[in-house]
């Protein structure tokens, strides 16, 4: 167990037969090994920042089925809602003003937002913030459009793969297709974004072969970001029986991604909050470097509900620009409120 831990820890890079093995013999000794190999190479990449994502949800419409999703499209409960251009702007103009330079605007799959509706609120946050970074979570668009959207200005693109087994994914996304998710994110590569990938934690019937898939795809598509969380169940889905992922198996995730793909940005998921009140601290104890505290409008928040119990629902976005920064400084980080690209894309621009 030891020697694979240093291998993956010095050559960054396993099989995934290795990976198996240690994920199913993983006693507490290894894991902590791991967990301070994990946290030693984001402090070699990274340093101890932790890089502040203003994070807007913008409409919770969706045309897809995601049997875990609480805005699925068959859930008849969620009170839907759509932001329009202006107030999107708003929320950034109040993130600006807490120091936010990226925004995230994320949203069910809302074809209201047009290719044009989205160039005109990319443009214009850029003309009036010409120092931040837009960070897109928008799901499945044609190549042109997710071109377009880059002419305009958007920098990122954040697609999680959700699980990289096909037989998985055909289960878990009756109206999807795995195949046209993993070009997706091939194209928004090729495209030239910071593209983030990742996967969710204790989906029913998930394996140790599956996770291990999982981390091999992110080790062959090297995204610029990895976003990994627990699945947790809501109430209004099919999959409301299940029992979810814990916080120590997504911490094993984060870890083996962080050394898997030294340079990339790892954030602390909400979920992980949500599953436990110090989950987001540990995760950036063991690589995590990002969060992304909310600037939706407060009227709104509670209807963006992917999960039960999701925390924050509540609070104005100075209240959790405030109690995020605590919560970093608490567990022995500094933040960081730049544009907080990754190496990768920092490393390929001066290569141009
Ligand atoms: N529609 C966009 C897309 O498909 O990428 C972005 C929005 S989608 C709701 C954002 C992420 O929420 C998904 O990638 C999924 O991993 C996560 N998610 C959805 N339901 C969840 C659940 N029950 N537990 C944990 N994460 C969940």
């Amino acid at each position: 167990m030891l020697d694979l831990l240093d291998k993956l820890y010095e050559q960054n890079y396993l099989t995934k037969e290795e990976i198996v093995y240690i994920l199913k013999n993983l006693d507490d000794a290894h894991k902590k090994i791991l967990f301070d190999y994990s946290h030693s190479t984001r402090l070699k990449y990274y340093g101890n920042k932790v890089f502040m994502r203003g994070l807007i949800e913008f409409s919770n419409i969706c045309k897809q089925d995601c049997l875990y999703c609480g805005i699925r499209a068959s859930n008849r409960k969620v009170d839907r809602y759509r932001l329009t251009p202006d107030e999107i702007i708003e929320c950034c103009r109040e993130g600006y003003r807490l120091g936010y330079r990226t925004f995230v605007l994320q949203s069910g799959e809302d074809f209201w937002y047009t290719e044009e509706i989205l160039t005109g609120i990319i443009r214009k946050i850029k003309e009036l913030f010409p120092d931040v970074a837009i960070t897109l979570s928008i799901g499945e668009r044609s190549e042109e459009v997710y071109r377009n959207l880059f002419e305009a200005g958007a920098d990122r693109f954040l697609l999680r793969h959700e699980t990289a087994s096909r037989h998985l994914y055909e289960k878990l996304h009756p109206t999807m297709n795995f195949d046209n998710r993993i070009n997706c994110l091939k194209t928004l590569k090729k495209i030239g974004y910071q593209v983030g990938a990742g996967f969710m934690v204790g989906l029913p019937e998930q394996t140790a072969e599956d996770l291990a898939g999982d981390l091999c795809f992110l080790k062959e598509l090297e995204p610029d970001m990895i976003g990994i969380g627990p699945f947790i169940p809501h109430r209004e889905t099919p999959l409301k029986g299940s029992k979810g992922g814990t916080v120590e198996d997504t911490l094993v995730m984060l870890a083996f991604a962080r050394l898997l793909v030294p340079d990339c940005l790892l954030p602390a998921t909400t979920a992980m909050g949500t599953l436990h009140p110090k989950g987001r601290e540990l995760a950036l104890k063991v690589g995590a470097n990002v969060v992304m505290p909310n600037l939706s409008p407060t009227a709104v928040r509670a209807k963006y509900e992917l999960y039960e119990n999701k925390i924050c629902t509540g609070d104005e976005a100075a209240h959790c620009r405030q109690c995020i920064e605590r919560r970093i400084n608490s567990a022995g980080f500094e933040v960081d409120m730049g544009r907080g690209d990754s190496l990768k894309s920092r490393n390929s621009m001066q290569r141009v």
